[in-house]
C-alpha cells in the first residue's frame, strides 16, 4: 500500500506576507486530516520563514531546485546541504520548466538527484513528454528515455530514494488535464519498466501525477491504481483548493 503525496509546487509566486499566509492556512485545514502525507515546494527566498512556520505540523518542506555541485564558485546557485539546513525534505528536479527554459538535460537531471539523496533529502523527479512528442507516438520512448537515464548515471537502486512525478508537458499550467486513464497508462508504463528492473522498487516506488490537478479532477485521478499523488501548481496557491486535493489523496 503506497500512502499518496500531495506536493505543492509554487513555482515563483507569492510575496512574503502571501507566502506566510498560503503556509498559516495550509497547516489549519490540515490539522486533522491524515489520509495524505502533504509537502509544499517553495521558493527558495520563503525557506527561512516556511521552515519557522512549518515548526511542528506534519507538513513538509521542499525545494524546486538545486545545483549539481556541492559547493564552490557557482554565482547564483543552491547547494543540497544549504537546502537539507533550512528543513527540506524533497526537491523537485527536472520539473519541464527548467529542462525547457533552462537546458536542463537527463544528464543534469541525474547530477541534481544524486545531490539530493547524498544529502538526505528525497528528490521528486520530473517526466513528461510534449504534446507534439505525444501526437507523433513518441510518449513513451521520450519517458522510456528520461527513466533509464536515471538507472545509468545513478543505478536502479536510487528509485528506492525518490518519487516521481508523471507530468505531461501540454497539461501544465494549460487547465487541459489528462484523463485518469491516460494518466493512468503512462504511470503504469513507468512502473513496469521499473519493476522489469526490480520488482519491489517497481512495487513500492510512488508515481505522482502533475498537470492542472485541481478539487474537481483530483478524486478520479487519485482513484487510479498507479497514480500516487499529485505535484500541484496553481491550485496550490489557493489553501482551500490545495486542501481540497489532499483530502481526495
Ligand atoms: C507543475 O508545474 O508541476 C504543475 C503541475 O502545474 P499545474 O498544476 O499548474 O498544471
Amino acid at each position: 500500500m503506497r500512502q499518496p503525496l500531495i506536493a505543492g509546487n509554487w513555482k515563483m509566486n507569492g510575496t512574503r506576507a502571501s507566502a506566510e499566509a498560503l503556509i498559516q492556512g495550509v497547516i489549519a485545514g490540515s490539522t486533522g486530516m491524515n489520509q495524505a502525507d502533504i509537502a509544499v515546494c517553495v521558493p527558495f527566498v520563503f525557506l527561512e520563514l516556511s521552515q519557522r512556520l512549518l515548526s511542528g505540523a506534519s507538513i513538509h518542506l521542499g525545494a524546486q531546485n538545486v545545483c549539481t555541485e556541492a559547493s564552490g564558485a557557482y554565482t547564483g546557485e543552491i547547494s543540497a546541504t544549504m537546502l537539507n539546513e533550512f528543513g527540506c525534505r524533497y526537491v523537485i528536479c527536472g520539473h519541464s520548466e527548467r529542462r525547457d527554459y533552462y537546458g536542463e538535460t537527463d544528464v543534469i537531471v541525474a547530477k541534481k538527484l544524486a545531490m539530493v539523496m547524498s544529502a538526505g533529502m528525497t528528490p521528486i523527479l520530473c517526466v513528461g513528454e510534449t504534446l507534439e512528442q505525444r501526437e507523433q507516438g513518441f510518449m513513451e520512448t521520450v519517458i522510456a528515455r528520461q527513466i533509464d537515464a536515471i538507472i545509468a548515471a545513478n543505478g536502479i537502486a536510487s528509485f528506492a530514494q525518490l518519487e516521481i512525478a508523471y507530468e505531461p508537458v501540454w497539461a501544465i499550467g494549460t487547465g487541459k488535464t489528462a484523463t485518469p486513464e491516460q494518466a493512468q497508462e503512462v504511470h503504469a508504463f513507468i512502473r513496469t519498466r521499473l519493476s522489469e528492473r526490480d520488482a519491489a522498487i517497481g512495487a513500492t516506488v510512488r508515481i505522482l501525477y502533475g498537470g492542472s490537478m485541481k478539487p474537481s479532477n483530483a478524486a478520479e485521478l487519485l482513484a487510479m491504481p498507479d497514480i500516487d499523488g499529485g505535484l500541484i501548481g496553481g491550485a496550490s496557491l489557493v489553501a482551500d483548493d490545495f486542501l481540497a486535493i489532499c483530502q481526495a489523496g
